[in-house]
């Protein structure tokens, strides 16, 4: 029976079937049966990356496989999400290598997006850390990929958005923590300059990222919040929480580090709501200590956040540009947003090492700008115009948080993308795995 689905931003929604499976042999029974189809995992994905007329959905087949608690490697199925990995591996003091903005996302969506965090000027994306996973391709087959076997099929599924096939159980490694604690430092930046200053400055912290308030203009464009952290050690935390470093004590698990506006959200709104963000931090620094939850994931203290753009939905509009360009490059975009009055509620800046490994692998050298933006007459037009200034600046747009570019942007932004098509073409040639941007994208070209 179909259904309306739509992944996080809302926007677009379709009419789908959505299969559900729990074991091995259905999926090879589903791949079978259907014409096309795409994997989905938690939606979390923004846009269109896991819609189709069919998905099948991997949420039921949540199963965890092995866990050496000696060396820190988690095997497990694909449908698990980030939640329930750091449920099990955190009191083992063991941590997630690398955790996008949210745990609501399966270890399959982190694979196939080859998700970035805070650290990937330090420690690279997800795929970095998986030794090896196993694939049911377009004939209904298991295959075992990691660097040494099915070497391209591994390559080419790391942040492959889900065309290559249906990734089953992913074996990856862990860090070793010494508590559940983050120590962090918010700093107050005035300016673009700034924060990049600062960034540079503290380049050997592990964590960094910054929030813009996108609406200010002049000697202010860029003004940001800075935030750093490292994993705290066990004598770093105040002595209470030093009886179990590894459980996070209730009071400061329900720390929300901030309040939504419950307003309607527009350029009044947003002005007021940065203006109060960033005046709240009295000093020009500080530190505490954090949960990991409210440091990684403060958006997921509110449930179905994303339902405040109202019923039109929203997309988020994240680009790397390089390095090289990045400060003037942000600086154009930045002015353009404020001068358009098109303010986002959350503007997050994160800086990126090298990419290492995928063909269309969203990260390069250089900074990265993710910003949302109510669905609304103008919208597209003005998106389509920063596309432009992003693709002279040299950058890129995130696949997993696309909705709407257009097919020449993505091939003009990921040279790795003939490779890719190349690679598609002889894993999959009859285009089992299609999903909603695969045919806007026009891939193959
Ligand atoms: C609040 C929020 C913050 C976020 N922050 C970040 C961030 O900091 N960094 C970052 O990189 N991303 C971030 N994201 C995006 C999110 O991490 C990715 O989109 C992730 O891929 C979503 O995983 P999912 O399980 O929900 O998969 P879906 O959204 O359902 O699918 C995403 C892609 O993965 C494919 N896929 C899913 N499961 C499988 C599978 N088993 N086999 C093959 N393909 C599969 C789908 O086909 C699709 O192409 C954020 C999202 C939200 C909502």
């Amino acid at each position: 029976m179909k259904k309306t689905i739509a992944n996080w931003g809302q926007y677009p929604c379709l009419e789908a079937d959505e299969l559900h499976f729990r074991e091995e042999e259905e999926i090879a029974e589903i791949i079978g049966k259907s014409a096309s189809l795409i994997a989905r995992g938690r939606g979390r994905c923004y846009g269109d990356a896991s819609l189709g007329e069919t998905v099948v959905s991997t949420t039921r087949f949540n199963k965890f496989i092995s866990f050496d608690r000696d060396r820190g490697i988690l095997d497990c199925q694909a449908g698990v999400s980030l939640e329930e990995v750091l449920k099990l591996v955190v009191p083992a003091g063991w941590f997630l290598p690398v955790t996008p903005g949210t745990k609501f996302i399966t270890v399959g969506g982190a694979v196939a997006s080859d998700v970035h965090g805070k650290n990937h000027h330090k420690e690279g994306s997800f795929c970095k850390w998986v030794l090896d996973f196993s694939l049911m391709n377009s004939k209904g087959e298991q295959v075992l990929c990691s660097r040494e076997h099915n070497a391209e099929l591994f390559e080419t599924s790391c942040g492959g958005m889900g065309l290559t096939g249906i990734i089953t159980r992913v074996r990856f490694q862990l860090k070793a923590i010494e508590t559940a604690y983050i120590k962090q430092t918010q700093l107050k930046a005035a300016n673009l300059k700034e924060v990049f200053q600062l960034f540079e400055q503290y380049r050997d912290v592990t964590y960094t990222v910054a929030w813009i308030d996108c609406l200010q203009s002049g000697d202010s464009l860029g003004r940001s919040i800075l935030m750093l952290g490292e994993h705290a050690q066990a004598e770093e935390l105040p002595r209470k929480l030093q009886q179990a470093p590894l459980q996070l004590s209730d009071k400061l698990k329900l720390s929300v580090p901030f309040n939504f506006p419950s307003f309607t959200l527009n350029s009044y709104s947003i002005k007021a709501f940065n203006f109060a963000y960033y005046h709240k931090l009295r000093k020009q620094q500080q530190s505490s200590i954090a949960s990991y939850d409210s440091f990684f994931y403060p958006l997921d203290f509110v449930h179905h956040w994303n339902r405040m753009y109202g019923p039109k939905g929203f997309v988020q509009y994240q680009f790397v540009l390089p390095l090289h360009n990045s400060y003037e490059g942000l600086t154009t975009i930045l002015q353009r947003i404020s001068k358009k009055g098109m303010g986002s509620f959350l503007a997050v800046l994160k800086l990126f090492g090298p990419q290492e490994q995928g063909l269309i692998s969203f990260p390069m050298e250089g900074y990265t700008l993710a910003l949302d933006f109510p669905v609304c007459d103008g919208l597209f037009p003005f998106l389509d115009e920063l596309d432009e200034l992003v693709h002279e600046l040299g950058g890129r747009i995130y696949l997993s948080k696309d909705a709407r570019m257009k097919s020449s942007m993505f091939f003009r932004g990921y040279p790795g993308a003939v490779d890719f098509i190349r690679s598609l073409e002889s894993f999959d040639p009859d285009h089992k795995f299609v999903s909603l941007q695969r045919k806007r994208l026009a891939i193959p070209a």
